[in-house]
């Protein structure tokens, strides 16, 4: 695949190295992120970042939510809006505090935000949104009715231009503090899911298991 297309603004300039803008990388990131934050300019042009769920289909990021939301108001208008998506994969201890990290894959994007009216669109983003949950869910609940449809506002973000970067590895000491007797690597970190806390008697479907067992 093609790397995403970039600009000054997209350019990783502090440590490089960690950055890419290959478009493999970054759909994986959005893809594993449960959730994101937005970041726009309100209608008072104040800056404010705002976490939500998202999905990807291909180069859109669809948010959804309540037509109140003043995040899916204000975009509403074709915004410019940056979105960014972490994951945590460990917390890196150093020898000394300084050089104490975490370990991390995350992606920056920026794009242009257009309200979704169509009526097949905006199935597509539900359908996206609740399979980005959990894959396999949107055949094992019901869809959205018309009434649903209505009362929810989605917005699509078209991807102009996107970055990566992530941190690996090991903690990097200096030199002078490797015989330091503190203790010093990697405590990997993942969400796992916890026990199932049905809700009624409805037999456990495989996609709920596929997601409990990390399949
Ligand atoms: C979980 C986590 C923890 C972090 N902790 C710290 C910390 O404590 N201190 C600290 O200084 N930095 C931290 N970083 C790195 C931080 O995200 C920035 O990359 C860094 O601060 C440099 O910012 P900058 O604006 O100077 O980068 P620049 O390189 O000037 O940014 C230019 C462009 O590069 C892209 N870019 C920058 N950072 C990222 C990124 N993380 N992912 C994808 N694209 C990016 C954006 O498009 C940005 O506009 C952390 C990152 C993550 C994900």
């Amino acid at each position: 695949m093609t790397d995403a297309p970039q600009s000054e603004r997209s350019e990783i300039r502090r440590l490089p190295d960690r950055g890419s803008y290959d478009r493999t990388t970054i759909h994986a990131i959005l893809d594993e992120a449960l959730i994101c934050h937005v970041g726009f300019l309100d209608d008072g042009g104040k800056p404010v970042v705002i976490p939500t769920i998202h999905a990807r289909v291909g180069e859109v990021l669809y948010l959804h939510g309540s037509p109140a939301s003043r995040m899916l108001r204000t975009l509403r208008g074709e915004r410019e809006v940056s979105v960014t998506a972490t994951l945590v994969d460990g917390m890196v201890l150093a020898k000394s505090q300084f050089h104490h990290s975490l370990n991390y894959r995350s992606v920056v994007l920026f794009g242009s935000a257009r309200e979704v009216t169509d009526a097949d669109e905006k199935m597509t983003a539900f359908r996206a949104i609740v399979e980005h949950l959990v894959p396999g869910r949107s055949a094992g609940s019901r869809p959205p009715n018309e009434k649903e449809l209505r009362g929810t506002a989605v917005t699509a973000i078209d991807i102009e231009e996107a970055s990566a970067k992530q941190r690996t590895g090991p903690p990097v000491d200096d030199e002078a503090d490797l015989d330091l007797p503190y203790w010093t690597g990697v405590i990997p970190v993942r969400i796992e899911p916890g026990e199932l806390e049905p809700v009624d008697s409805t037999p456990v479907p495989d996609h709920v298991r596929n997601w409990e067992s990390g399949k």
